[in-house]
């Protein structure tokens, strides 16, 4: 009993020490509530992992790559409020996304997949995300998106499915894609072909075009509109786009 009461004090001094010197649970909340990284930085972690970031905190790594999911279930029922440059502007009721031709070079059968990029391609890598949202601004989870365009050559491939494939946004109605600049071929402006629909609701087909491009000025389906917000980023570009589509 003696030694009991002698040890006691020590155990509370002990587990106070601990407590202090324990810096694992600030670290991990600062990384969930704080998701100030642009995705492009996020991609960079995912494939940079001798970064600092990755190598000093790697449990909060896979955090990190989805910041869209972790503030939609830290507000549930209300937009996130990401501060990157993909940040949600939108003004209820806002405008739907311009409709633009699909072209001849569309193919159904695409693949599921968030990256384009196949071993052998070559081109400038293109980080495209955003947001699917509704006339209200409303996320809508679960959108269908078809992307297609040409290579770096301005070749589409007709015969098979590279740089085709579709994906689906998150709960938070957000997508990204990883894939290249595509090429010029004659006649258009560098630009990419998506088709986006709710469930069960229409197809919005349409056309997202690169700011500064000479040939934007004489291309006749060009719609400024549809500009990407393009970053320079370590490996490539990060581009982000969001879409207001009708769901029924
Ligand atoms: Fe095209």
């Amino acid at each position: 009993m003696k030694s009991m009461k002698r040890l006691f004090p020590s155990l509370i001094l002990f587990t106070l020490l601990v407590s202090a010197c324990a810096p694992a649970a600030p670290q991990a909340t600062t990384a969930a509530t704080t998701p100030t990284q642009t995705s492009a930085s996020a991609t960079q972690a995912a494939v940079s992992p001798a970064t600092s970031a990755t190598a000093t905190a790697p449990a909060t790594a896979p955090a990190a790559a989805v910041p869209a999911a972790t503030q939609a279930a830290a507000t549930p029922g209300a937009l996130p409020t990401q501060t990157s440059a993909a940040a949600i502007a939108c003004t209820s009721p806002a405008a739907l996304t311009v409709a633009l031709t699909e072209g001849p070079y569309f193919k159904a059968g695409s693949p599921e997949r968030s990256s384009l990029i196949e071993a052998n391609t070559t081109g400038t890598k293109l980080s495209l995300s955003g947001y699917v949202l509704d006339t209200n601004c409303q996320p809508v989870a679960h959108a269908l998106m078809e992307v297609w365009q040409a290579n770096a050559q301005g070749q589409y491939d007709n015969a098979g499915y590279t740089l085709r494939g579709h994906l689906y946004t998150d709960d938070s109605g957000h997508y990204q894609v990883e894939t290249i600049v595509p090429g010029l071929y004659p006649g258009r402006t560098e630009h990419i072909h998506i088709k986006v629909q709710a469930p069960n609701g229409p197809v919005l087909t349409t056309q997202l075009f690169f700011p500064g491009v000479a040939g934007n000025d004489s291309d006749g389906i060009f719609d400024p509109s549809t500009l990407l917000n393009i970053q320079q980023t370590a490996d490539g570009l990060a581009a982000q786009f969001n879409y207001i589509i009708n769901t029924h």
